[in-house]
């Protein structure tokens, strides 16, 4: 964490929001009935009421379907109204740092990363208005998940207002807080209320959103299994060719041969796997080390994770802060359990009891064939590769049908160009951690059960917001 000396700035302007209460509820151009609310408690905190949120009800939705209004101005003010925007969500930083800590337990540098890229993608849209060939006009559902509350939420927000749709934004049901503040900086900049709406709520909602006629585009990033429900709902209910832009799970492989420098390779098996506690979409799930170097990498392996801290995410020495919810944490420790059972557990870390902390795993696996889904937490899976086998190993990853993020380590330059040529990946990392994208420069998207394309934060992203054209069909092969 680089903040040098503003980092006490930092940590009092976070500091200064940690026990305000914060409510949310619909923000829609029509009238909303008040409903009692329900708690957002802290998944690092039990103890910590971050606020209370009111769901939408589905009549709300069709009041929000009702009032939007396709985003009608010339294109030089929605770029300055989407920078006026980036601008405040930086004003706001000591809010935003505090919401991402207490209601998706993320820590100072995961939270500093998230907020640069929403702000990223908020300028980088903006500056691609005028590249348009012609503006939407038509009504756009966002709907995003929890693990990059603001980011992912912002970037599906921006482009689609950027191309002149009205948006009808729906969160994840842990992260409705970050939502909500999000959308009143951006209406504070001048997005107007009724091409911006926010509707909280559960997979309902969503449901109820992608089965309207009304709609003529839809923003998924999530797993892959609702993007599946939604292509369903979507061709069920509305025009041909009503696009579907969906970016979703993966089972992301990395690569650590015999040439590779081994600590520099086991700092970024590190960071691929455990940071943001293995809750990305980009996480390195199944690590294959060649056999004759496995021995000693695997022993620098555990070194490395033995000092790992999970813990409170306000803490400026923690790793790992907690998994979103209790479901979560019940799914993955049930998981850890059985692998324990069956004697496969390498390596585990310790966790506080309080709260839905969970320890860092490795877990020995015969490849990545025998990893039945996407475990979304500090779970890393480990295989051994004989040198000669190295295609059966990428026949293995390509079938999955997963195609998100790829790493390897190797210093065989002939080796690197024949992995790119043969692997089905949207992002291949070579010789460093496999997580990150850079909004304008490296673009981020998968393949296959990964996603739909085009990457968002690159050049292709913002003009599948004003098509009506055929959405790219999800893989319909199953993982
Ligand atoms: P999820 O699919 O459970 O939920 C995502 C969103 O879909 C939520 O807002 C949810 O309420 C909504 N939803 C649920 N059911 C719905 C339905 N039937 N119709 C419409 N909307 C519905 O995913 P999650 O647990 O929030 O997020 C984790 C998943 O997201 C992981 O699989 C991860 O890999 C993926 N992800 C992918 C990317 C990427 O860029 N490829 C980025 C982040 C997360």
């Amino acid at each position: 964490l680089a903040h040098g000396p503003h980092l006490a700035r930092i940590e009092e302007a976070r500091a200064a929001h940690r026990t305000t209460h914060v409510n949310a509820a619909p923000l829609i151009a029509g009238p909303v009935r008040a409903e009692p609310g329900r708690p957002r408690h802290s998944p690092s905190d039990p103890k910590d009421l971050v606020g209370w949120v009111q769901d939408a009800s589905l009549r709300d939705v069709g009041t929000a379907l009702a009032h939007a209004r396709p985003w009608n101005i010339p294109e030089t003010r929605c770029a300055e109204i989407l920078r006026q925007a980036a601008d405040l969500y930086e004003v706001h930083f000591g809010e935003i740092f505090a919401l991402l800590a207490r209601e998706a337990g993320k820590t100072l540098p995961d939270a500093v990363g998230e907020l640069r890229e929403a702000v990223d993608f908020l300028r980088y849209y903006a500056s691609r208005i005028e590249t348009l060939d012609a503006p939407a006009r038509g009504i756009f559902v966002c709907i995003s998940p929890w693990n990059f509350p603001l980011a992912i939420f912002t970037g599906q927000i921006a482009a689609a207002l950027a191309a002149g749709n009205a948006v009808i934004a729906k969160p994840a049901e842990q992260t409705p807080l970050i939502a909500h503040l999000a959308v009143r900086l951006l209406h504070e900049a001048g997005v107007p209320p009724e091409c911006l709406q926010l509707l909280p709520g559960d997979g309902q909602i969503g449901a109820r959103l992608t089965s309207d006629p009304r709609v003529t585009g839809v923003a998924f990033t999530g797993s892959t299994e609702t993007a599946r429900l939604i292509q369903r709902a979507m061709a069920g209910t509305m025009a041909p060719g009503t696009p579907l832009i969906a970016e979703t799970g993966g089972l992301n492989a990395m690569i650590v041969d015999s040439t590779a420098l081994p600590e520099q390779a086991v700092r970024d098996v590190i960071a691929s796997a455990f940071q943001s506690a293995g809750q990305r979409c980009s996480a390195l799930r199944c690590l294959y080390v060649q056999e004759d170097i496995a021995p000693g990498f695997l022993e620098m392996l555990k070194g490395a994770m033995a000092e790992l801290r999970v813990g409170d995410p306000w803490a400026l020495s923690t790793d790992l802060g907690p998994l979103i919810d209790d479901e979560a944490h019940a799914a993955i420790a049930a998981y850890v359990a059985a692998a324990r059972g069956q004697g496969r557990v390498i390596w585990e870390g310790a966790a506080p009891r309080e709260g839905h902390f969970q320890a860092p795993v490795a877990i020995r696996v015969a490849g990545i064939e025998a990893i039945e889904r996407e475990v979304f937490g500090p779970v890393l899976h480990v295989a051994t590769f004989a040198g000669a086998d190295l295609d059966r190993v990428i026949a293995a990853i390509n079938a999955t049908g997963y195609g998100l993020t790829f790493g390897l380590h190797s210093r065989i330059d002939d080796r690197v160009q024949h992995l790119a040529d043969r692997l089905c990946v949207g992002n291949l990392y070579v010789n460093r951690n496999q997580i990150g994208a850079v909004v304008g420069s490296q673009p981020f998207g998968g393949e296959g059960l990964s996603g739909t394309g085009p990457k968002a934060g690159g050049p292709h992203y913002l003009p599948r917001f004003t098509e009506r054209a055929a959405p790219e069909a999800l893989s319909t092969s199953e993982p």
